[in-house]
């Protein structure tokens, strides 16, 4: 394995730091540098780039993203036992990596990111749907980030792209891909982390759209969506009674079925509707 820079193995890393994992922060550890770099190249070309980094623990993918070339990184970390093995790196990279203890859910990031950003994690688990809500639905579009390179449990990264008609199908596949380009690109067995979780992980990559795929209000169509799966097993004009008056007409206009279930209709469909509703709220 060929090292990919000067910087001792992370197992040496964690000994020396004690970064004995805990389970509460939702700590699995990437080792493998050349994974962590095979997933830096993924989150595509860094190097005009700022990369925001959410939890990066002792430092792999940080090392990884670093190596491939990335402008800076700001690196959001909650465990300050972290710290003195990622302040190494920052020494390795003179100027490049900036580090902030703290909770992610809390930090306001973007005082300290110039554009154009990407975002790169293996994200905790507990945080990592809540994160990826937030930035999929900022006040303004296109949002912050170019693009989202994110490590998921497998079961989540399948809600992210999943299409109408499958289990997964939902909420999450309907916010991603109304304004982003959402791909699962690498797939990891538990082995890949240490201590090994008890799920399959994936990488998605998202790439932000300049503008919706259709056009439809945010608020309503997050409305209509949230509704529509809240009882994903009934028919679309009894789920959706309380969101308009005159529903089954606003099903009609938008080319649905009032018998369909919300995961047989597809993203156009819903922003369909969405904009047949809008102005009777
Ligand atoms: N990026 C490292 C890697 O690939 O080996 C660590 C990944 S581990 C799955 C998740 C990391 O997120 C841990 O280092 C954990 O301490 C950190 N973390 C957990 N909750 C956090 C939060 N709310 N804000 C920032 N970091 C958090």
């Amino acid at each position: 394995m060929s090292a990919i820079d000067s910087l001792p193995p992370l197992r040496e890393v964690i000994e020396t730091h004690q970064l004995l994992a805990r389970k509460s922060l939702g700590q699995n550890f990437l080792l493998d540098l050349n994974l962590t770099s095979k997933i830096a190249r993924q989150a595509g070309d860094l190097t005009e780039c700022d990369v925001l980094e959410i939890g990066p623990g002792p430092g792999g993918l940080t090392r990884g993203l670093l190596a491939e070339g990335a402008r800076r990184v700001l690196a959001v970390e909650k465990d300050s036992r972290c710290m003195p093995a990622l302040a190494e790196i920052a020494e390795a990279y003179p100027g490049r990596l900036e580090l902030i203890n703290g909770d992610a859910l809390e930090v306001d990031v973007l005082a300290h990111l110039t554009p154009p950003v990407r975002v790169a994690a293996n994200l905790p688990y507990n945080v990592g749907t809540e994160l990826l809500v937030r930035w999929l639905t900022p006040k303004e579009w296109p949002p912050f980030w170019q693009s989202l390179t994110l490590m998921f449990q497998r079961e989540v990264a399948e809600r992210i792209v999943a299409q109408p008609g499958s289990k997964a199908y939902g909420r999450l596949a309907l916010l991603a891909q109304w304004r982003a380009e959402a791909n699962i690109v690498l797939s990891l067995p538990p082995e890949a982390f240490s201590p090994p979780p008890k799920v399959h992980s994936a990488v998605v990559h998202l790439t932000a759209l300049a503008e919706p795929r259709f056009p439809a209000d945010a608020a309503t169509l997050s409305r209509v969506v949230a509704a529509g799966f809240n009882q994903r097993r009934k028919m679309l004009r009894a789920s959706l009674k309380g969101v308009a008056p005159g529903i089954e007409d606003h099903l009609k206009a938008a080319g649905i079925a009032p018998t369909e279930r919300a995961e047989r209709v597809s993203l156009e469909q819903f922003c369909a509707l969405a904009r047949s509703s809008k102005p009777l709220e």
